[in-house]
């Protein structure tokens, strides 16, 4: 049986980070970004290329499609690999609207995330974190050069490659070779804010009328994750 989480939270809020470290701490659980099976489907759709290079939603019926069948194939494959055996999807992405939360709603039932796990960071916050994004072009690391301390008690410092053991200092990187995402610029990033404040959040009432929601403040950034986790498995259960 499968148990889908679904992951909310505006641009920088820490969405993919906390996604994969939620996939390997929930047992038996992975990881789904819509973000990446748009990008996948955009090498064969030129109209998907276009708009997500533009910072725009794809159209909701589109991204509908492309994100159920990805799981059906996922829940699929689980199936023939292991019969009966419980898992869970951490679904980064769906829904953004409103009209893909009713368009979720015609799902198959088992589909149906059992939770929504909001990660609510404050947009400034957010700003903050995406512009210190950087990786690493000599060994793909993702690193953070932003760190953030204030009196509301977020405390998030910079992510950097932590000891010698890191392969980003071994092979010697340096900050040099730390690269910003082309798009992370103040203008995409204002723009993807506003789209998030205007088409996702509202989304955060329709899991909060099925009493799904899970809303969570990393104050201390990643180090909340066992927090996050434990929270997790008192509203779905522990998969064992
Ligand atoms: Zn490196």
């Amino acid at each position: 049986m499968v148990s889908i989480i679904s992951l909310i939270g505006a641009p920088g809020s820490g969405k993919g980070t906390y996604g994969a470290l939620l996939a390997s701490r929930l047992i038996d659980a992975s990881f789904i970004s819509v973000g990446d099976i748009l990008r996948e489907n955009s090498s064969r759709n030129k109209h998907i290329a276009k708009v997500l290079n533009s910072g725009a939603l794809v159209d909701d019926a589109l991204v509908n499609a492309a994100v159920l069948q990805c799981l059906e194939e996922k829940i699929h494959a689980k199936r023939i690999a292991n019969t009966n055996q419980k898992y869970r999807i951490i679904l980064d992405g769906y829904p953004r609207t409103d009209r893909q939360a009713s368009l979720l709603d015609k799902w198959p039932i088992e589909l149906h995330p059992k939770l929504a796990v909001q990660l609510d960071v404050p947009e400034r916050i957010c700003l903050t974190k995406i512009l210190g994004r950087r990786k690493c072009i000599l060994c793909n690391k993702s690193l953070n050069v932003n760190g953030v301390l204030d009196e509301f008690g977020f405390d998030m410092p910079p992510m950097l490659p932590d000891d010698n053991s890191d392969e980003c200092r071994t092979l010697n990187c340096n900050p040099v070779h730390w690269k910003k995402r082309d798009d992370d610029t103040i203008d995409t990033i204002q723009f993807r804010m506003d789209v998030y404040r205007r088409e996702t959040e509202p989304v955060l009432q329709y899991w909060e009328e099925k009493g799904l929601l899970l809303r969570f403040i990393p104050y201390k950034g990643i180090k909340e994750i066992d927090n996050l986790v434990s929270l997790i498995e008192k509203r779905i259960g522990k998969s064992t």
